[in-house]
């Protein structure tokens, strides 16, 4: 139920004056199909143009807008340009170019012997001063209508910066005046436009700082307020308190003690799954920071409880090293544990629905999907979800509207996530941190090497399998068919390096890639985890959790094409055990200068936290690195910048306003739902309800 005062800015673009089928289809590659869509959609830059009636050489490159008039056709011949030779008000020449078969529309456009109004980018070529392809040639009657000064959008086919500015001009014309939802007072201090007038000044000129400012304020505002909506709501659901005895965790014989950090987590979420509104907990810890024995915890505190658990993770092979890991941890305990993955189908499938509903199941594991299927527990107390990076918000919400009573719910990430990012992707949750690594681990050592070395490398892997020790090859790409666009074929595919690598070491060799069938996946995985493959090729499907101590060479290819996080992510599979781990990056030839430093980073920082910081910072810097999106952090408008100078702030602002009207129903409370819905945060809307 959108408020009936936003329907204007929800109306389909469709519906301005003067879009046909040829219009719509650029604006909807775009994703541009709402009025809303269209005014969000900022300018990425100005044009300014000079106007002059006498071009010379110190305005080349300028736009420029002239008064020209036709003195002369010469045709090239074959495929060179139609020129006209044009003179403007003090005999200067400047030629107008047309490459292909324009002649004749040139000739309309520029009658000889009459004067126009030319616009276009100036030119210089073997002295003669030349536009080529003029953007627009108007009678001297329509001279006054070309604007000296333009916002320039990024564009798709078909569409030009003109018709874009006009469809955002009609949209600006239909957008409402909307009540406040900023507080008063931060409003005043900073001088912030209304909403309306920031976007108007926004398409107007895109340096406007206070109404920058403004906007990202308010995408981040709703950000905010739906994640504290959604704990609120949380808080006042019914959980199961669950406070076990004990005689399960005490029963458990474990090689090693808990660390410091965490026996602290462990005792954070026994604290949290004994009240009796339901946790919501992230646990963040770098990879190798032990977060599956707190995991284990966990579950044993709810089946002693008398409650069943679920342990999810992202892929298949994970939810399978899980399960015999922890079938491993309980042998000889009272503990029934199942797997279920989306593979299982037929009869096994069915027993273990039947057991998890009538009870005889304690623990699940399973991967992320079958949350999304129909399956019922009979008293399912605690769900923990590993990797979660790969889980999204989305998803979360919808796992909490889904329950009828709420299981606690406990997270799992290695992603190291910047302390500003936090709250904008787990302003909802409490935070666990595992920032200390379990003794004995040494740092990895990590080298970068050019790829043109790869003999070299490929002789050091043959020793270091010769002494019985594994590695893993992991490259950036499936196969050729991958290759678009800018990916040459100098890059490594997996499948290249697996036949290069067999030619050297035979059936030692193993290839894992995402493309693969999952039992063809797991035959590969459990051939390296037992130790008959000693060098794995992989791409990034091994990136998240896979843990094989023996391992403790890590090759990564072309190493520039990944991110700082993920290549922290990757050498995190090695330095599993107490042997001491190498990593080596290989480098391709040209390197970006982000590229450049990314690797010195990685190579000297062993802090996932601080990776995370820097690779952000990179980011920040405007790089795309593969295919990542500038909108990965999940805004639209807020820029890193952005973000941690406005963040605390909305965020307080946020938790605030949910405190004083947790219905968001006295007046500024209303006005926050508009936000909420403009910046398509409104599934939280529905967490008012139970509030
Ligand atoms: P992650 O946080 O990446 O999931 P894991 O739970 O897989 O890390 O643990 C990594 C390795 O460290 C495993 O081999 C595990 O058995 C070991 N480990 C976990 N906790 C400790 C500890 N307190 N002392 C020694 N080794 C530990
Ligand atoms: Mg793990």
């Amino acid at each position: 139920m959108r408020p009936e005062i936003l329907n204007p800015l929800f109306a389909e673009t469709e519906s301005l004056k003067g879009i046909g089928p040829a219009l719509a289809k650029p604006l909807k590659k775009l994703n541009l199909t709402r009025i809303r869509d269209l005014l969000f959609y900022l300018p990425s830059g100005q044009l300014t143009r000079i106007k002059t009636d006498h071009a010379t050489a110190k305005d080349v490159g300028a736009s420029v807008i002239l008064t020209l008039t036709a003195r002369e056709y010469r045709s090239s011949t074959g495929r060179g340009p139609f020129r006209v030779i044009a003179t403007d008000g003090q005999n200067g020449v400047i030629h107008l170019l047309w490459f292909g078969n324009n002649s004749s529309w040139a000739r309309k456009l520029m009658p000889l012997g009459e004067t126009r109004i030319v616009t276009g980018k100036l030119d210089i070529y073997q002295d003669q001063l030349q536009i080529v392809h003029p953007t627009e040639i108007l009678p001297l009657s329509e001279g006054n209508s070309i604007p000296i000064k333009e916002t320039l959008y990024p564009l798709s086919d078909g569409l030009t910066h003109r018709r874009l500015s006009h469809l955002i001009q009609q949209g600006m014309e239909r957008a409402p005046d909307l009540p406040e939802w900023i507080e008063p007072t931060l409003l005043q201090k900073n001088q912030w436009p209304s909403w309306r007038q920031a976007i108007e000044r926004l398409h107007k000129n895109p340096d406007d700082r206070d109404a920058k400012m403004r906007i990202s304020y308010d995408e981040l505002f709703a950000n905010q307020l739906a994640l504290k909506l959604i704990r609120a709501a949380n808080r006042k659901k019914r959980g199961f308190p669950l406070k076990g005895n004990g005689h399960l965790r005490d029963a458990l014989t474990l090689p090693f003690k808990p660390t410091g950090a965490q026996s602290r987590a462990m005792l954070e979420i026994e604290g949290d799954m004994q009240q009796s509104s339901p946790m919501l907990r992230l646990l963040q810890g770098d990879v190798g920071s032990g977060k599956t024995l707190v995991a284990l915890n966990s579950l044993l505190i709810a089946v002693e409880a008398g409650y069943q658990a679920a342990f999810l993770a992202p892929t298949e092979i994970l939810a399978r090293q899980h399960f015999e890991t922890l079938s491993q941890q309980l042998a000889g305990l009272p503990v029934n544990i199942a797997l279920l993955t989306g593979r299982d189908k037929g009869k096994l499938r069915e027993s273990i629905l039947m057991g998890l509903a009538d009870g005889s199941i304690h623990i699940l594991v399973g991967t992320h999907a079958i949350f999304q299927e129909k399956v019922s527990y009979k008293n399912l107390g605690l769900a923990v979800i590993d990797e979660q990076h790969r889980f999204g918000v989305a998803q979360r919400m919808m796992l909490a509207e889904k329950a009828e009573h709420t299981p606690h719910l406990l997270v799992m990430t290695a992603t190291p996530i910047p302390r500003s990012l936090m709250l904008t992707a787990h302003g909802e949750m409490d935070v666990s941190r595992l920032d200390e690594m379990p003794p004995g681990r040494q740092p990895i050592e990590t080298r970068v090497i050019a790829v043109q070395r790869i003999a070299d490398v490929i002789a050091s892997l043959g020793r270091h399998i010769a002494q019985g020790g594994q590695a893993y090859w992991v490259c950036p790409l499936v196969g050729e068919s991958e290759n678009d666009l800018d990916f040459s074929s100098e890059i490594a595919s997996a499948e290249q390096r697996y036949t290069l690598l067999q030619q050297y070491f035979g059936d030692k060799v193993g290839l894992v890639h995402g493309r693969m069938k999952g039992p063809e996946k797991d035959k590969v995985m459990t051939a390296f985890s037992k130790g008959e493959i000693a060098v794995l090729v992989a791409t990034t499907v091994i990136e998240v959790g896979v843990n094989v101590p023996n391992a403790t060479l890590m090759i990564i290819d072309h190493a520039e094409r990944f991110g700082l996080a993920q290549l922290h992510q990757l050498r995190g599979r090695v330095g599993r055990g107490s042997d001491r781990s190498v990593c080596l990056l290989l480098r391709g030839s040209e390197l970006s200068h982000v590229a450049r430093e990314r690797l010195a980073l990685i190579r000297g920082c062993h802090d996932g936290f601080r990776l995370a910081e820097e690779d952000l910072r990179l980011r920040g810097s405007g790089e795309i690195l593969g295919t990542r999106q500038s909108g990965e952090n999940g805004f639209q408008l807020a820029s890193p910048e952005d973000i941690s100078a406005l963040l605390p702030i909305a965020n307080d602002d946020a938790r605030l306003l949910v405190d004083r009207d947790g219905g968001l129903s006295a007046e500024r409370g209303q006005a926050a739902r508009n936000a909420l819905y403009l910046f398509e945060r409104d599934a939280a809307v529905s967490f008012l309800r139970s509030g």
